[in-house]
């Protein structure tokens, strides 16, 4: 079968890259551009798609928080967001109406968590959650190959996990000082650490602190039942292969043999990392495009 071409935005908060392709192994064309204001970002963005032909479909993954229900008044838009001028901004229906192409809209890390689904390293597994730990913490949780719309996208990276024995140190997400991203997202390891996580040597004590929330969470996730694997990747878990060991152990000794499902056995299998690297989030742009194309599936009626 032939995959459709598609035009994939990923929105970032620093940089947009534009990709037209149909997946890893046909990619056309790829333009970077900075993330600045909407009106210089998006007009730039229908620059490029001005001169891009023949795609069928549009994906945007995008930064959030975003709206990605359909029926909504402001699907496609990105809400309320820390980053400067960006709130309650049109991305999706602005670009899908130049485009002129069915939108297919998620938050980047669902667009990644599908990337990985479909080419990465859950490709496997109908169920798996993918996890960036970098500037945030996000999670995309992917269900019988589907992203878990429901209320919004997961906000599961801020959770507050239990705290390690002796830890008080307050924490820098500034809605819950110790949240998991408050504890483990490269500003936090910075403030906490004083210098950037990849200056810090493999035996400094935050990687400690960092593991155990990150395992914190990985408990979180198989509760809820639904991830067959854990695929973890972003700026802080590139180059840092020694938190995945860690991260293991703390998980098993966490659950504390509570969670008997074969699929978490063995757990090197279980918590892996992400295969595609920086291209999961343009790929998965590419995949949302991709799935604008198929009929709507609905599994209920609504009355
Ligand atoms: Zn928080």
């Amino acid at each position: 079968m032939t995959s459709p071409l598609i035009a994939g935005i990923e929105l970032g908060g620093t940089k947009c890259i534009c990709i037209l392709g149909s997946g890893p192994d046909d990619i056309r064309e790829e333009v970077r551009i900075p993330t600045t204001n909407p009106e210089e970002t998006l007009a730039a963005v229908e620059a490029v798609l001005g001169r891009w032909s023949g795609y069928q479909a549009l994906g945007i993954a995008s930064f959030g928080p975003v709206s990605i229900d359909p029926e909504a008044a402001n699907y496609g838009f990105i809400t309320a967001t820390t980053k400067a001028g960006w709130s309650n901004t049109d991305v999706g229906r602005r670009l899908a109406s130049h485009a002129d192409v069915p939108l297919g809209f998620n938050s980047d890390v669902a667009g990644a968590a599908l990337g990985e689904g479909r080419w990465g390293a859950a490709q496997d597994v109908g169920d798996h959650a993918y996890v960036t730990v970098g500037t945030g913490i996000g999670i995309g949780l992917v269900m019988g190959g589907d992203p878990t719309n429901g209320l919004t996208h997961p906000e599961l990276g801020h959770i507050r996990p239990v705290r390690l024995a002796g830890d008080d140190w307050a924490g820098a997400c500034p809605f819950h000082g110790a949240c998991l991203e408050g504890l483990a997202s490269g500003p936090a390891i910075k403030a906490r650490a004083g210098k950037p996580a990849e200056q810090l040597a493999e035996d400094d004590p935050v990687w400690d602190g960092v593991a155990h929330a990150l395992a914190q969470l990985a408990h979180t996730l198989v509760l809820t039942g639904i991830p067959r694997r854990i695929v973890m990747g972003g700026g802080v878990m590139t180059g840092t292969p020694h938190l995945f060991p860690r991260i293991r152990e703390k998980l098993v000794a966490s659950l504390g043999g509570y969670v008997a499902a074969p699929g978490l056995d063995p757990v090197e299998d279980y918590v892996v990392p992400a295969a595609l690297g920086n291209h999961a989030g343009p790929l998965g742009a590419i995949e949302l495009g991709i799935r604008a194309l198929r009929p709507v599936a609905t599994s209920f009626t609504r009355l």
